[in-house]
């Protein structure tokens, strides 16, 4: 059995209790050593195999898979925030359907949420922005033309933007060609929920000379939209006196 398993943003203790219950009982563990904090790893029981897959293709990640998977051992595939975000999981699935391995999806919390408990947001202000765009620039890996930055900018939702710290100059200068101004609302957060996270709000036109000023370069999202200064939104109707719910009746006749 192999259990892809979301480590969370960063803090060992933001996996989800049955992620680390999974950690406790594996045989093997394959990590995205790139971005999962290794301190999960104290989590292993003895003589857990450990296994480093930012080191490894995606046929070595499946060749450990099945000599584990050969010798009924269980494996956990840990991958960093929730694997179904950018976790490339999906090719690893399909091999193992073909070669008849079972798996199962362990949940984690996202980056892009851990960056909110950074600033303490909330992403989905009533009439500021009622969606969120998760997205990425493209760069050596591509991102489909008709996802363009310009395309989701025109929106004015918020966005949070991943895998992009390199590419700062170009990304405001797409985000401004789509609509928003240079005086728009964003932040960069850098290793969310680490030890070492640093939080910068800035605006859409200043944020390479904010992320070089901070030497911030990789492991960062950053987030665009009026939901980071939290100004002029509209109180929830849910918790309005007047408000009338399936479980609380309001004031209002209406
Ligand atoms: N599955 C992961 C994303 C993997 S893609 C998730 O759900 O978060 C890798 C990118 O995620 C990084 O380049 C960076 O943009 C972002 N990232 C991952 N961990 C982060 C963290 N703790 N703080 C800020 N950004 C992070």
């Amino acid at each position: 059995m192999i259990h892809f398993v979301g480590a969370g943003p960063g803090a060992p203790d933001l996996i989800t209790v049955r992620g680390k219950q999974y950690l406790e009982k594996a045989d093997v563990i394959i990590y995205a050593g790139s971005l999962v904090n290794p301190e999960l790893l104290s989590y292993k029981k003895e003589g857990c195999e450990v296994y480093n897959s930012a080191k490894m293709t995606l046929e070595e990640v499946i060749a450990v898979m099945e000599q584990a998977e050969k010798s009924a051992l269980t494996t956990v595939r840990l991958h960093t925030g929730d694997p179904c975000i950018y976790g490339a999981i999906r090719e690893q699935m399909d091999i193992l359907d073909e070669k008849k391995i079972t798996y199962d999806s362990c949940p984690g919390v996202s980056s892009f949420c851990g960056a909110a408990s950074a600033l303490d947001l909330e992403y989905t202000l009533p009439d500021v922005s009622q969606s969120v765009v998760i997205t990425r620039m493209a760069g050596r890996t591509p991102v489909p033309e008709k996802e363009s930055i310009e395309s989701f900018a025109a929106h004015q939702a918020t966005m949070v933007v991943f895998l992009s710290t390199g590419m700062l100059q170009d990304l405001s200068r797409r985000l401004i060609a789509g609509g928003y101004t240079a005086d728009t609302p964003a932040a960069i957060v850098y290793k969310a929920t680490w030890d070492d996270e640093k939080t910068c709000v800035c605006t859409v036109g200043t944020l390479a000379e904010t992320a070089k000023h901070e030497d911030i370069t990789k492991t960062a999202l950053m987030i665009i939209g009026d939901a980071v200064t939290h100004s002029n939104y509209d109180r929830s109707l849910l918790y309005h006196p007047e408000f009338t719910t399936e479980y609380r009746k309001g004031s209002s006749p209406t």
